[in-house]
């Protein structure tokens, strides 16, 4: 035998379960050390708790806590509470402890798209401090809490529930309280985390939050009880199909039904697809319309696919997936966290890339509280997450660099704040540590245009502001030369130099101040 012989003879072979992949490579996900595991499971729970209130038109009641289990070891334990819909009995063992498990795996807008969070928080959890996850839980109108303590098997990705028990639910609570034992660096982390639960209220200001932490307690009251309209689930869009989702689909409407044709197919299954386009694109495509969808061949759905993403004249994608914050209640967000002078925001209306509905917001801040920085100051958000890493290489720092913003009357240093907000069922991230947006053309260019006009909105508020400071400027300066004409006047009149001032004074305030700045040349 030789040694190669050996050594192939020697060579297991088995797979590799999620689980144990994302336990291998939490770096992916977010979990590279104890500061950015500390931040990511706040931002799981936190994420995970908003999704639970605001899709079901719940106004979010959220508390956040970190507290120290041993200060020398950074270990910490992190709380996250709210009023949601809660989790069903059955499902709380998959939802904590198998890796791709979850109910967002639809076609809308969420925080989450995954199923993978909140187990990254508590594979962590478990490998830093073998600890497992608690879990309370309960739905609207259920008699009993739940409470688990879930670890997970990492070889085979499955739950292991190592402690179960129920309680009367007296009070009618609902909702679901997570509690994690984990090795976070609390003292590093702690700027970030803070940074994060600010502006998580500015894009949610219907939510109450509070958050505690060692030597720190905050506390968001919700600024309004408008809660945006929830998204609907959409169909997938004919631009963004490829040979495996048209196999998936066909599978789908085959359960349900028999012979299906061509068109009754396109028309069922995707956004916008009427009688008409379908019969105008199989025509355009050299399909029949009345081919059963189980004639297909393999290399007819290829095809198909193929036809299906070139097509030049389907319907642009329906927005009714997206749940944009709308401008009333991102000035609210904006005014309630960053205390400007002046804010405004525009929300673009709903625009598609690669059969991906989005929508574009954009709200600029001036003044007030914001510092005077170098360059604006930038809060992205992306289906109302904040994100808060790899600034640099976001689509948004791209566009804000390439304006001038002089010809918007803004000179660095300036206290100039911009938040921007892109909602899609798919937002086109950099990667998958979900930090980053892409700059695809098409949301690059709804960011400029959006942004545009958001400047020329300041431009005419510095404007104003100007001039009233103008006018503010030559009343002093007049005022200062009415004693002197006063007892000039007196001198060559003989009469008090009192009633020439009260006169001058009175024209001046007149002419100047309520002239708005023209005029006093009749002085
Ligand atoms: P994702 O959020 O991407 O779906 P997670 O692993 O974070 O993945 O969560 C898995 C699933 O658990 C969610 O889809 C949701 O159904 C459920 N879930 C998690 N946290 C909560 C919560 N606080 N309230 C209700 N359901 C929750
Ligand atoms: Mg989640």
């Amino acid at each position: 035998m030789t040694i190669l012989d050996e050594l192939l003879s020697a060579e297991e072979f088995r797979g590799l379960s999620p689980a144990e992949f994302f336990y291998r490579n939490r770096e992916i996900a977010g979990f590279s050390n104890p500061v950015r595991a500390l931040y990511q499971t706040v931002r799981e729970l936190v994420e995970n708790s908003l999704d639970a209130t605001e899709l079901y038109r719940i106004l979010p009641d959220i508390h956040v806590r970190i507290s120290y289990v041993s200060r020398e070891k950074n270990i910490v334990k992190v709380s996250v509470r709210d009023n949601g819909i809660g989790i069903p009995l059955k499902e709380v063992p998959n939802v904590f402890g198998k890796v791709f498990y979850g109910s967002k795996y639809k076609l809308r807008q969420s925080r989450g798209v995954f199923g993978l969070g909140i187990k990254m928080a508590v594979l962590y959890a478990q490998m830093t401090t073998g600890s497992p996850v608690l879990v309370r839980t309960a739905s609207p109108k259920s008699k009993n809490v739940h409470e688990f303590q879930i670890l997970i098997d990492i070889t085979r990705n499955e739950p292991i529930v190592v402690s179960y028990k129920t309680m009367n639910n007296t009070r009618g609570w609902h909702g679901t309280h997570v509690e994690l034992t984990l090795e976070g660096n609390w003292s590093s982390a702690r700027s970030r985390i803070v940074e994060y639960i600010k502006r998580t209220a500015l894009i949610a200001p219907y939510a109450s939050i509070s958050f505690e932490g060692p030597g720190i307690e905050l506390s968001f009251p919700r600024a309004t009880k408008k809660i945006p309209v929830p998204p609907s689930v959409g169909k997938p869009h004919p631009r963004g199909v490829d040979i495996e989702l048209l196999k998936q689909l066909i599978a789908y409407v085959n359960s349900s039904n028999q012979a299906v044709t061509l068109e009754d197919f396109l028309v069922k299954v995707f956004d916008g697809v009427g009688r008409k386009t379908a019969r105008s694109f199989l025509k355009w495509a050299g399909y029949g319309p009345a081919i059963s969808i189980d004639e297909l061949s393999i290399e007819q759905l290829d095809d198909l696919a193929r036809k299906m993403k070139g097509y030049g004249k389907w319907r642009r994608p329906r927005p009714l997936s997206l749940s944009p914050l709308g401008e009333e209640l991102l000035v609210k967000g904006v005014r309630k966290i960053l205390k400007p002078e002046f804010v405004t925001a525009i929300t673009r209306k709903p625009s598609s890339y690669g059969g991906y509905p989005f929508v574009v917001e954009v709200a600029i801040a001036w003044g007030g509280d914001i510092p005077s920085v170098d360059r604006p100051l930038l809060l992205r958000f992306a289906n109302k997450i904040p994100l808060l890493y790899d600034e640099g290489v976001d689509v948004s720092r791209k566009v804000i660099d390439g304006i001038d913003w002089s010809v918007y009357k803004i000179k660095f240093p300036a206290p100039l704040a911009i938040i921007t907000h892109l909602c899609s069922t798919k937002i086109p991230f950099k990667g998958v540590g979900k930090e980053a947006i892409a700059d695809v053309p098409e949301v690059e260019r709804e960011l400029e245009i959006a942004l545009r006009e958001t400047a020329r909105r300041l431009k005419r508020h510095i404007s104003r502001i100007e001039r009233q400071y103008e006018v503010k400027l030559r009343y002093i300066t007049i005022n200062k030369y009415i004693g002197e004409i006063a007892r000039a006047l007196s001198v060559i009149t003989g009469k008090e130099s009192k009633v020439f001032e009260k006169k001058l004074s009175e024209i001046v305030e007149q002419k100047v101040l309520k002239g708005g700045g023209r005029g006093n040349e009749s002085l």
